[in-house]
């Protein structure tokens, strides 16, 4: 399909709002999260209205119908990400769950006071506090891979990295703040010789580009739903069969067990062993919508258009006095974030605001890269397959003015 911008548009009701009942919207807050097309929300509707029974365990068939669909979903997310079979894909609440899964079951099964895990610079809190929770439980250590000052990752100290206590390498796909794609192949590549596997945060890439769990060899990846034009509150995550057979349950409860007695409980089969309570059945047939939605845009063609619109916003902020944009990589997604001489961002994010843009502005939930860069915050814009380059030039022209009242 070519890209059809103004059908695309016509799809997401949040694009007519009004903001202060004046300005159209202008939403370039989306790597905070996403608006939401009509065909996923009507499919919400749907199951809601049509198939709301739960799932599994019931012999009516509302519950069968649940069921299907629900396990349907499942099967699209495989194929979206290219799984080899969709039960090593568990239904998670977003990324930080997903994460917060591999830190508990993999440290504590697999590591053990002393062993070492490999993060970046870069990471969003959500890929730091997990294993911070880990290190102070179980004496684990951190160690961290330093960026140089264009957000990319310095890959030669990486490489310097592993040792023979080295256990797991987690890294984001994308940064949240920076945009830098990172060299993920090449690091799972590097991590791999060194027997070593590897969790990818890919929260900022899996609605931007192709995601191949296979082509990656990757063996952990975790994704939030809402950042893909989904429902909040859903995520995935991503796991190797080997490691998640391997693995100890996370939750446990209803779903994820065989047989329970006083004196053993076993365990059910991938991927319910995961997958404690009742599962989210609703959302889960939601998300497989708008990743059908996103599939049948195309991803190559996505990313072809987003990196049009940031170049094309780039180009036009580096022309202002005074802004400077932190995250020049060579592949970067459509994120940027950036500071202008003499203007705190908050203030600036209030002026656009009041003119209908939404930006964000803040530490980005990555406090540890405010630091490394001697900042507090940034202001940030952030592009989805609906923006246009009439709402950058809208964007640029309420810049300007915003800086004329603060400086
Ligand atoms: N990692 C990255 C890189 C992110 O951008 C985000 C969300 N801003 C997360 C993790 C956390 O995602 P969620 O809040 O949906 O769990």
């Amino acid at each position: 399909m070519s890209y059809n911008i103004e059908k695309i548009r016509a799809d997401f009701p949040a694009l007519d709002i009004k903001i202060h009942d004046k300005y159209p919207l202008i939403y370039l807050d989306n790597a905070a999260t996403t608006q939401k097309p009509r065909q996923m929300l009507d499919t919400e509707y749907i199951a809601y209205t049509t198939r709301n029974a739960n799932i599994h365990r019931g012999v009516h068939t509302l519950s069968q119908q649940a069921t299907m669909a629900h396990e349907h979903a499942r099967e699209v997310i495989a194929k979206f990400i290219n799984a080899k079979e969709s039960a090593e894909i568990l239904f998670t609440r977003g990324t930080t769950e997903g994460i917060n899964m591999v830190a508990s079951i993999f440290c504590s099964s697999q590591m053990r006071s002393g062993d070492e895990v490999i993060l970046s610079a870069m990471e969003h809190h959500s890929n730091i506090v997990p294993w911070q929770l880990q290190a102070e439980a179980r004496g684990i250590k951190l160690k961290v891979v330093p960026c140089f000052d264009n957000g990319e990752l310095d890959m030669e100290t990486m490489r310097s990295m592993f040792s023979d206590r080295t256990k797991l390498v987690s890294i984001c796909y994308a940064s949240n703040v920076l945009g830098t794609v990172n060299p993920v192949k090449e690091i799972i590549a590097v991590a791999h010789s060194h027997g070593v596997p590897v969790l990818l945060d890919a929260a900022q890439a899996i609605a931007h580009r192709k995601v191949d769990v296979t082509d990656l060899d990757v063996d952990f990846l975790a994704f939030s739903g809402h950042k893909i034009y989904g429902p909040t509150g859903i995520g995935v995550l991503y796991g190797k069969r080997e490691w998640l057979e391997k693995l100890p349950p996370y939750h446990g409860g209803g779903e994820m067990i065989e047989h329970v007695s006083w004196e053993k409980t076993t365990y059910n089969e991938l991927p319910y062993k995961y997958e404690a309570g009742t599962p989210d059945f609703i959302n889960s047939v939601a998300l497989a919508e708008s990743i059908n939605y996103v599939s049948n845009i195309g991803l190559n063609e996505i990313q072809a258009y987003e990196s049009m619109l940031l170049s094309y916003a780039t180009e036009q902020m580096l022309g202002i006095d005074g802004l400077k944009i932190y995250g020049t990589s060579v592949d970067k997604e459509a994120v940027i974030s950036f500071l202008v001489d003499g203007v705190h961002p908050y203030d600036l994010g209030v002026l656009l605001d009041q003119q209908g843009v939404a930006i964000r502005t803040g530490h980005h939930c990555a406090q540890p890269l405010m630091q490394r860069f001697g900042i507090e915050g940034t202001a940030r814009v952030s592009f989805a397959l609906y923006n246009t380059k009439q709402e950058v030039e809208s964007f640029i022209k309420a810049l300007n003015k915003s800086l004329t009242i603060l400086r």
